[in-house]
């Protein structure tokens, strides 16, 4: 089959490769559509450890497939559930159910966890093998383009749903790449009364707008603290979501906090912050860390692309495997408008 092989730092291939080994638990599926994660391109740039010890690496960890053959002890259950020819879901990551972690409940955050596209073959090809218990079946009506970016909106479910209420009044998202354009329409869909989206890219702006951002910031122009104080007539924002991963994004997001406000730290940055923690203490500030996303999550994400509630279809750009190599330069490159790549192969 054709896959997309990271080999080392800055090189991958799109090569014939053997047919992944079907395991007895497993369900083997052909690729019906794999989106490009930010991380992936840390991946490629040799910024992702976990990625770099798996070389080399199959990526792709946001992707749907049609169930083509079941392992040998694959449950009846689960073919009743996802027939052969089914379009499914993948949630591609597990815990390994016996640390401590995952038997909290938190298997989200096991220590040991397995995603598929980083610990092992992803989707960046023309078939894949997932543990038949990773497999969500595609509500009616929603494609297999759209239902790549579940696992994308799952990110932004899993914290919304802790950190949002209906009276949750300025909420503002910094950085309008995927992450942050699905924060502006959950903001919208629990009905946030200003939401405000800062990035430097003028076209991601435009679409926040869409989506329902009330006011927009051009980063490199504006200072985009000051436009929130004033906006807010010095109150600050409640809920603030930091979907770059940037120190000077998390120092700001912290200066424009309200009283009582929570800055919410979404975006992976490796590296320290300079941080001043005094109005943390004295406002009744929260900073809260969020990574992944759970069964459920995953699922809600699904319906509500399904619904329509959330607007996938204008973020989506979509290639073929023979134009993922060129895709992987252009969005380390010169991203400008691209917002979500997707490869179908
Ligand atoms: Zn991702
Ligand atoms: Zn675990």
């Amino acid at each position: 089959m054709k896959a997309l092989v990271l080999k080392a730092h800055e090189e991958i291939i799109l090569e014939d490769v053997p047919m992944p080994a079907l395991a007895d638990d497993e369900v083997l599926l052909k690729v019906a559509a794999c989106g490009i994660c930010g991380s992936d391109l840390h991946g490629y740039m040799g910024h992702s450890a976990r990625r770099s010890k798996n070389l080399p690496l199959i990526m792709g960890h946001e992707f749907t497939g049609v169930v083509v053959e079941y392992g040998k002890r694959v449950s009846t259950v689960a073919k009743q559930a996802f027939p052969i020819g089914a379009s499914v879901a993948i949630n591609p990551q597990y815990g390994c159910g016996v640390c401590k972690a995952c038997r909290a409940g938190l298997s989200h955050v096991c220590p040991n966890m397995t995603l598929i596209g980083i610990e092992r073959a992803g989707g960046m090809a023309e078939y894949v093998t997932a543990p038949a218990h990773r497999l969500f079946k595609l509500p009616a009506g929603l494609g297999t383009v759209a239902g790549s970016m579940a696992e994308t909106l799952a990110v932004e479910v899993h914290l919304f749903k802790r950190v949002m209420t209906p009276y949750t009044r300025t909420v503002v998202v910094l950085g309008a790449g995927a992450q942050g354009l699905l924060a502006v329409q959950l903001a919208k869909a629990a009905g946030a009364q200003h939401i405000v989206a800062c990035d430097i890219v003028p076209q991601r702006l435009a679409i926040a707008k869409k989506f329902g951002a009330t006011s927009t910031v051009i980063g490199n122009e504006e200072n985009v603290v000051k436009h929130v104080m004033t906006l807010t007539d010095d109150w600050g924002a409640d809920l603030v979501v930091e979907a770059v991963g940037n120190a000077r994004l998390r120092q700001q997001g912290g200066q424009m906090l309200a009283i009582g406000g929570m800055l919410a730290l979404v975006g992976n940055f490796n590296g320290v912050t300079n941080f001043d923690f005094l109005p943390i203490i004295t406002k009744e500030q929260r900073i809260f860390g969020t990574y992944c996303y759970t069964d459920d999550d995953f699922a809600r994400a699904l319906e509500m692309i399904a619904s329509g509630q959330i607007n996938v279809g204008d973020m989506l750009h979509t290639i073929s495997l023979d134009q993922s190599v060129e895709y992987f330069h252009r969005l380390i490159e010169e991203p400008g408008g691209l917002m979500k790549v997707a490869i179908v192969p």
